[in-house]
């Protein structure tokens, strides 16, 4: 009998009872703006600052209204202007280089490994090459991290500022510290289809006192600091607050009570991915002709979703994986595709970004298979679906033989 799987790709979890019931309260006083407290009220989003400040053992954390905005916001903190060269990785989300071209600056996109990380030879290349460049915004693709003792010290020598996307490594942690720890500013997402779920939103994170204060500034704070509990005292306001434009992207109490209590299960929930990508790692090893990203001993991450890579394979093959393994229900995203389709992105496609041709990544990306692993999949599922990519993997790999 032929399995079909027949589980939603798409689908998260429910927000959890006390989200609501936070949801809830904020809709009925109504003060859904940050800064509109009632006497003796700190509200919900500097509440979620001081939560997530807490999580990643950051002085300073700031909740903004998308992780583009956090990425844009932390670029500008850092003083990146108009024609400034941003190292950043090739295979990331178009966000990630549209932030930078929004800035009027220029992406020097880096290689790709086949762990999916940065390739770190390549960007000490490109930082000797291009040594005014002063910023290395770091993307966490699919949440696969490169070494980040290596690549700390690649930065320092360089006099690299060190910028981390998060958007996939919330909660993910490199030898014990947490991602977006490792550098100036951490940037984080809580879209959808990330980590937390507030529909839209991100967070920022930082040590740096001044760094701290500009990014709150260019949020919109409206001279209304103080009512932060993650910010930097008042002082060290006092001599940007005439400089930073406003450039608006809060959060709102809204959606900063729906992401608290979700912000509380990472861990748990982290726990969940665990099971769920070791079962589908488990039910893929050994599968003919594809190759498992390997998973360093100091990387803590989250599985949230799952890579394989059918390296080599012609185009035609894989176009017969994607379109066999549809038909039982496994939705498989290739980024080979000639065109952009959907959240799958690829450097060529960003003609914002031009890039010269990157060999290695382009190497990879023709043979990379990418899948969600959404929380409402139970283990079983997770098994099933490896099942079905088991057999067709071994089916297509023998017609080829
Ligand atoms: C989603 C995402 C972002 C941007 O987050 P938004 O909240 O959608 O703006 C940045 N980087 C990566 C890798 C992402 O997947």
């Amino acid at each position: 009998m032929t399995e079909v799987f027949t589980g939603s790709f798409t689908q998260q979890e429910a927000i959890p009872e006390e989200g609501i019931e936070a949801a809830l309260a904020v809709l009925r006083h109504g003060r859904l703006h940050r800064y509109n407290l009632a006497e003796g009220e700190f509200g919900e989003t500097a509440l979620l600052e001081q939560d997530f400040a807490a999580l990643t053992g950051a002085r300073y954390c700031l909740a903004v209204a998308s992780g583009g905005y956090a990425l844009g916001a932390a670029l500008r903190a850092v003083g990146v202007g108009p024609g400034d060269p941003v190292l950043t990785n090739a295979f990331t989300l178009a966000p990630v280089p549209g932030a930078i071209a929004a800035l009027g600056a220029q992406p020097v996109l880096v290689e790709t490994t086949e762990a999916l990380t940065i390739d770190l030879d390549d960007l000490a290349a490109r930082a000797a090459a291009r040594p005014e460049a002063r910023v290395l915004m770091l993307s966490h693709m699919r949440g696969h991290i490169a070494d980040m003792d290596r690549l700390s010290a690649l930065c320092r020598e360089a006099g690299l500022t060190l910028i981390e996307d998060c958007a996939h490594t919330m909660g993910a942690h490199w030898r014990g510290t947490p991602s977006g720890r490792h550098g100036a500013i951490g940037c984080y997402s809580t879209q959808t289809y990330k980590h937390a779920n507030s529909g839209e939103g991100g967070l920022l994170v930082t040590d740096d006192t001044e760094l701290a204060a500009r990014m709150i500034l260019l949020s919109g704070s409206y001279m209304l600091y103080e009512r932060h509990l993650a910010a930097p005292p008042p002082e060290a306001f006092a001599s940007l607050r005439r400089d930073m434009p406003n450039i608006s992207g809060r959060m709102d109490n809204l959606r900063a009570a729906i992401l608290r209590p979700q912000l509380s299960r990472l861990a748990d929930r982290k726990a969940a991915w665990a099971e769920r990508y070791r079962a589908l790692e488990a039910g893929l090893w050994g599968a003919p002709g594809i190759t498992l990203p390997l998973r360093p001993e100091a990387e803590d991450f989250v599985g949230s979703s799952f890579q394989f890579l059918a390296l080599d394979w012609p185009p035609a093959r894989i176009q017969a994986l994607v379109a066999r393994a549809k038909t039982r229900g496994v939705e498989l995203k290739w980024f080979g595709a000639p065109e952009p389709l959907a959240f799958t992105s690829r450097y060529d496609h960003w003609a914002f970004a031009p890039s010269a041709p990157l060999p290695r990544t382009d190497r990879v990306l023709a043979g990379l298979l990418d899948m969600r692993l959404p929380l409402t999949f139970s283990v079983d599922d997770c098994a099933l679906i490896a099942r079905i990519l088991c057999e067709e993997i071994a089916s297509l790999h023998a017609a080829a033989a």
